[in-house]
């Protein structure tokens, strides 16, 4: 048996703890399969245990890269799988210390960690480890060090074949998108939205996205910023969309009825009222946000209540005790840091009052909201938003 390259994609009994096996791994290998698909030859994936296997026509480093996206997976490893004997184990370990370090030989310390999924076997797993130690050290030269190794090769011993790697990576983590439910996440143009949404994705839920502008007064500039997060963001989903909602002249109805400091809390309850009548007819179940406690003046505790007992939908605010540092570092990893970063012109600016309150109520509100008719206000804006799906630009431009 030639040694063939494969992904060991890992997520762990711990993630299962508690919740259904059946419907973790049905969306973990769907959202798996949809990006080992786009541009490639079907790929094959099989599972040993808490394990996937999965090999495609695919470069190795590309499908690792690939499999590091999906939610779930804990560990993404490359591997060689060999035939099931101590030799094809050792073989392929010099082959993949051949293939890392080259003709380079400077010698590392190294320790051979060995397992067995499946004991019909020749060797204990310490044999093994020691089998295949030993070859490396004669071919090599290398010292063994078990405490602190540089370089590890991991030896799995499984059904029919031995699994080898030397690089062990780490993958999302969290839990499958869409096996926690669905919901629709409120995105801005700025940092903490698009990693709101996708703390809530690693919590397994599906998410809508919805954008609020402030056309016709302001431009296009923050229509493309959401499309653009929308974009980094479906990697990990896939057929995101987009609702994109003008409220521009809503917000003047506010202002012209009266709302003074109270602008901005105003602006944002109707925000969370018209998200949730779209949430429920997208059966969405809970909303998201990116609000973190005390970030800015509409982000006090109080200005918090206020703003969610517009929704009887639970309002989940993933990144409440984030503080920005945290934020933006999180945005770099997930690639929306880039975009938010763009100016942009935010519906938020426009009629920002010189002061904003920082105490309110929703009694306090609720003079104001029946004044503009809060209900119709609604239903006029939801029937002029617009349904964007980057996902599928994407793939046109792949197809390309
Ligand atoms: P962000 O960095 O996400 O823009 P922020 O720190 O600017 O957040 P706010 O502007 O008070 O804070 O907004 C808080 C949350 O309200 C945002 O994270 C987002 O979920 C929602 N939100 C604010 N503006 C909009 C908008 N124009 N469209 C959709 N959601 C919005
Ligand atoms: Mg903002």
């Amino acid at each position: 048996m030639v040694p063939q390259p494969c992904v060991l994609l890992k997520y762990g009994e711990l993630a299962l703890k508690g919740r259904n096996r059946g419907s973790f791994e049905r969306h973990l290998l769907r959202n798996l399969e949809r990006v080992l698909a786009a541009g490639a030859e079907p790929a094959r994936v099989w599972r040993r245990g808490a394990v996937l296997v999965v090999t495609s026509t695919l470069p190795l480093a590309e499908l690792t890269a690939r499999a590091r996206e999906v939610i779930g997976f804990s560990v993404v490893q490359p591997s060689l799988r060999a035939a099931k004997t101590p030799d094809a184990a050792a073989d392929a370990a010099l082959d993949l210390l051949r293939e890392r370090f080259g003709e380079d030989d400077t010698p590392r310390r190294f320790a051979v960690r060995a397992r067995r999924r499946n004991k019909s076997f020749p060797l204990t797993s310490e044999q093994l480890a020691a089998h295949v130690g030993a070859r490396v050290c004669r071919e090599r030269g290398w010292p063994v060090d078990l405490d602190h190794p540089e370089v590890e090769i991991v030896v799995e011993v499984d059904r029919r074949e031995v699994f080898v790697s030397v690089d062990r990576q780490r993958g999302q983590g969290g839990l499958p998108v869409g096996s926690s439910g669905r919901a629709l996440a409120l995105l801005s143009g700025g940092f903490d939205s698009p990693v709101a949404a996708y703390r809530a994705m690693r919590r397994g839920l599906r998410c809508d996205f919805v954008h609020f502008t402030g056309a016709p007064f302001t431009g296009p500039s923050s229509t493309y910023k959401a499309y653009a997060l929308v974009r980094q963001l479906d990697r990990f989903q896939g057929d995101s969309r987009l609702h994109v909602v003008p409220i521009g002249n809503a917000q003047r109805s506010l202002a012209t009825a009266g709302a003074g400091e109270v602008q901005i809390v105003a602006q944002r309850r109707l925000m969370i009222r018209t998200a949730e009548a779209l949430a429920r007819r997208l059966r969405a179940q809970a909303l998201v946000t990116g609000d973190s406690l005390g970030q800015v003046s509409s982000q006090t505790l109080s200005n918090l209540a206020t703003i969610e007992q517009a929704s009887s939908l639970p309002l989940l605010r993933p990144l409440i005790g984030w503080d920005k540092e945290e934020i933006i570092a999180e945005a770099r990893r997930i690639g929306t840091g880039d975009i938010s970063v763009l100016p942009d012109e935010d519906c938020c600016a426009l009629l920002t009052p010189p002061r904003v309150a920082t105490h309110t109520s929703a009694e306090q509100l609720a003079g104001l909201e029946g004044r503009v008719g809060m209900p119709e206000l609604v239903e006029k804006l939801l029937a002029n938003a617009q349904v964007l799906t980057p996902a599928e630009a994407k793939e046109t431009v792949a197809a390309s």
